[in-house]
């Protein structure tokens, strides 16, 4: 197979900058210490894998927590530095390193199982950069069977908003028609193909979210990764507004016991409305992993009656992380008003060029409030 999505990739990950970005990513990473270190009866004498261990960081909250033993696995060159640091903590007798893709390594004989998988996999728009399939490929076979092991996070969601985006759009549409007084435009063709990787500013979210994708770690399949989901997002903005964009962010959860967590939000399709417009983006194109930093605080959440659970948010209403949100600016701005009804369907599949790369599809109609509403009930009423 010619084709190779890893070299560049690891290669990437070889890098000092992109771990100190993610180290620096307070959110990301005070996330993970909080919900390893508060758990320490999960962790003591717990058999631990790192998928991806990158410096060993969450190996050593593990360690600290606890952990019997922590494997940290880890396929890029930053594996030596792993090592080294795990020497320079002490704890090598606790955490091994082991360098290779996690889908080829092998653990001690005497190891069947391990208790608890942790990872930070999640990348751009979530699942860009694929790295989900290889810890879904090491829970199915080194985590606990029955149902006992552990995965954290538990579980991610995907959310959809709308936004009216007027800032992105002056950036990288807008200011190229006025550059010293000459017409650029011609720049700005290309912008709509490729999905944007910003923060964009919460007064900019014009619709509650819609969740397009709750992934439950324990039980999702490599398979499952690839879907489409219908959405409907309702205009919220109390003025005539013009959308420019839909947002796609994502939450993690940090849940241990039981129950994923229910996204108890009614979806409903509309099928009246414009015709259905078609948009297609490529999430990622030519370049890989490019995190970047910034600082912010963990979440605590809690569905009424259940207990707290650790959790943090990259949307647009909380503190920005490295991942920002993922911008699907539109080619035809939609007219909006309170009440106006945007809805379609989300797919979102493996770019058949490089599995490391997303291609996404919108699909979607618009209702507004003032058109007449086409309906029917059928029933039958038995005596
Ligand atoms: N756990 C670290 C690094 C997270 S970044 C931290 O939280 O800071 C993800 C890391 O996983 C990268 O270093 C990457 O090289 C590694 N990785 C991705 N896929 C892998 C695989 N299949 N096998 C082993 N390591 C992998």
């Amino acid at each position: 197979d010619p084709r190779d999505d890893d070299s560049h990739y690891f290669q990437s990950y070889g890098e000092i900058d992109i771990h100190a970005v993610m180290i620096n990513d307070k959110v990301r990473t005070s996330s993970y210490a909080s919900f390893i270190l508060k758990n320490p009866v999960l962790f003591e004498n717990a058999i631990v894998l790192d998928v991806g261990c990158g410096t060993g960081i969450l190996s050593l909250f593990a360690a600290k927590s606890g952990a019997k033993h922590v494997y940290a696995v880890e396929a890029s060159g930053i594996a030596d530095k792993a090592e080294k640091i795990v020497q320079a903590n002490g704890l090598s007798d606790i955490i091994t390193v082991i360098r290779g893709k996690v889908e080829e390594i092998k653990l001690p004989d005497d190891v069947t199982h391990v208790d608890i998988i942790i990872s930070e996999w999640m990348g751009y728009a979530l699942l860009y950069e694929s790295m989900l399939d290889s810890v879904l490929h090491a829970r199915d076979r080194f985590l606990s069977p029955n149902g006992g092991g552990i995965m954290a996070p538990s579980q991610c969601r995907m959310m959809l908003v709308l936004c009216e985006g007027n800032e992105v759009y002056k950036d990288r549409v807008g200011s190229w028609s006025d550059v010293y007084g000459f017409d650029l435009s011609e720049m700005a063709k290309e912008v709509y193909d490729n999905a944007i990787i910003d923060v964009v500013p919460p007064e900019s979210i014009v619709s509650a979210p819609c969740p397009i994708k709750d992934l439950h770690l324990r039980m999702i399949t490599p398979r499952q990764l690839d879907f489409k989901s219908s959405f409907s997002l309702t205009c919220t903005s109390p003025m005539r507004t013009k959308i420019h964009a839909f947002v796609l962010y994502f939450d993690t959860f940090f849940a241990v016991d039981e129950q994923p967590l229910d996204p108890s939000v009614p979806v409903t399709i509309i099928k009246e409305g414009d015709p259905l417009l078609a948009e297609v983006w490529p999430v990622g194109g030519k370049s890989l992993p490019k995190r970047r930093a910034s600082m912010g605080s963990v979440r605590q959440v809690k569905e009424s009656g259940k207990k707290k659970i650790t959790s943090f948010s990259t949307g647009p209403q909380s503190h920005p992380t490295h991942w920002k949100q993922t911008v699907f600016l539109l080619r035809e701005p939609i007219a909006a008003e309170e009440g106006t009804v945007v809805s379609g369907t989300f797919s979102c599949k493996k770019n058949g060029e490089n599995s490391r790369e997303l291609d996404v599809e919108i699909h979607y109609s618009v209702k507004h409030l003032e058109e007449p509403t086409v309906g029917e009930t059928v029933v039958e009423i038995y005596t």
